[in-house]
């Protein structure tokens, strides 16, 4: 019996109705002969609403009840989904992250699935269930305790159930028709992407382009699981969607696939820190215990054994991040003058396997800025994007400006 793997995002699911008409979705591919497993997220909303209740009532809260109360969302989903399913006469079951159970490990509130052991999965179906109905977003820690996979971590739900039972493909369904050359909503001219490689998505997920999550591109990069990213409001077709699948599938590549974007980046300044070996091992070492996502790294040239060292984290681990840094000031003995964060930034990138083969791709990137008179803070670059910190108030016009240069508005 083939599996196939179906996920459907918050507002995919957001009310009954909208439930009713993922629910019509499952039925068809039951129809189509597969044993279905799909991964609901919470109803659109609901784990904001979640996560302010946590912060309202203690802002320096245990993570771990966190995920008591943030994982719950997707309880509710599962349920009435798998009550809709049986109400259009299909045998279905729902499953919370401990059921299955979805083993996972590393930190509250941005747990990683360890494993996920199928065979209580498959004996419900043998029993005669058709669908399996899993709470996305959910794991259950070593000590029994339940965590959660971080935002937008049911799409890393269904990319590992797609591995663990070798689906043939796995679809995520979403309020967008696909993944496109940038945000639409900043480009009106962005345009549809019918495939990309895994490469590139990563770099686009791990960039802000909101539709996956980073950790299941990278899982379905290692495991290759074939990924469609495709709306639920929609009627199925042969085109619709993007396919995200490896490299050797892709005929057509331009040169740059797509202008991603990250409002939200600060630039912390570290002012004068001693010059001695350790002292780079030290600071990314604490903000890497703190969980701080460090991007972009610049150290200056050194001079009489001092030096600036530059980064780039997200805004909301700015008070993460300068705690680490206070901590290995006094723990670690790293000597500097000044800590400074620039909360003004936004990071936009350009990404593209064609630049691997392409030169001049960087220079061009520089040149449409400066007619813009945007000035830039920090770039970095790996062999398939270009990265810049940018004045967020340039944001905008930075991707559409990048979006024409790049000739993206045409296939
Ligand atoms: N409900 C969770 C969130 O909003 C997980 C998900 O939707 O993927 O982040
Ligand atoms: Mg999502």
């Amino acid at each position: 019996m083939s599996r196939l793997v179906m996920k459907f995002g918050g507002t995919s699911v957001a009310d009954l109705d909208k439930i009713a008409n993922a629910a019509k979705k499952v039925v068809q591919e039951v129809g189509n002969g597969h044993d279905v497993i799909v991964i609901v997220s919470a109803m659109s909303g609901k784990t904001n609403e979640l996560v302010n209740w946590v912060k309202e009532t203690k802002e320096d809260y245990d993570q771990a009840e966190y995920d008591a109360v943030v994982s719950s969302g997707e309880n509710i989903t599962s349920g009435l989904m798998a009550l809709r399913l049986q109400q259009m006469g299909v045998p279905a079951r729902s499953w919370q992250g401990w059921q299955v159970p979805v083993q996972a490990t590393g930190h509250h509130e941005s747990a990683r699935i360890d494993a996920i052991p199928t065979e209580n999965l498959f004996k419900s179906f043998a029993s005669g269930h058709k669908v399996a109905v899993i709470a996305g977003f959910q794991g259950v820690m070593h000590d029994g305790r339940i965590a959660t996979l971080g935002r937008g971590g049911s799409d890393t739900t269904a990319v590992a159930f797609a591995a663990a039972v070798d689906a043939v493909r796995c679809d995520i369904y979403t309020d967008v028709d696909g993944i496109y050359t940038t945000d639409p909503r900043i480009e009106t001219n962005a345009r549809k992407l019918n495939k990309i490689s895994f490469e590139e998505m990563l770099e686009l997920a791990s960039l802000g382009a909101k539709v996956l999550q980073t950790r299941s591109v990278e899982l379905a990069m290692r495991y290759r699981v074939k990924l469609r990213v495709l709306s639920s409001f929609e009627e199925p077709s042969e085109t619709a969607g993007t396919l995200v699948c490896s490299e050797e599938e892709i005929m057509e590549s331009n040169v740059v696939s797509g202008i991603a974007y990250s409002r939200d980046e600060a630039k912390m300044t570290l002012v004068s820190v001693e010059d001695r070996p350790g002292t780079a091992a030290a600071i990314f070492g604490r903000l890497s215990e703190a969980n701080v996502n460090v991007d972009m790294i610049i150290q200056n040239i050194a001079e009489d054994g001092r030096t600036d060292m530059t980064f780039s984290c997200p805004t909301d681990q700015v008070a993460r991040a300068e705690k680490a840094l206070l901590d290995a000031k006094t723990e670690n003995h790293v000597d500097f003058v000044d800590l400074i964060a620039d909360m003004n930034a936004a990071k936009v990138s350009a990404v593209g396997i064609g630049m691997r083969s392409q030169s001049g791709v960087a220079a061009k990137m520089f040149k449409t800025l400066s007619d813009e008179g945007i000035n830039i803070k920090v770039i970095a670059t790996s062999e398939i994007k270009i990265s810049v910190l940018i004045d967020r108030k340039y944001m905008e016009l930075a991707v559409q400006s990048l979006h024409h240069a790049f000739g993206l508005e045409s296939a």
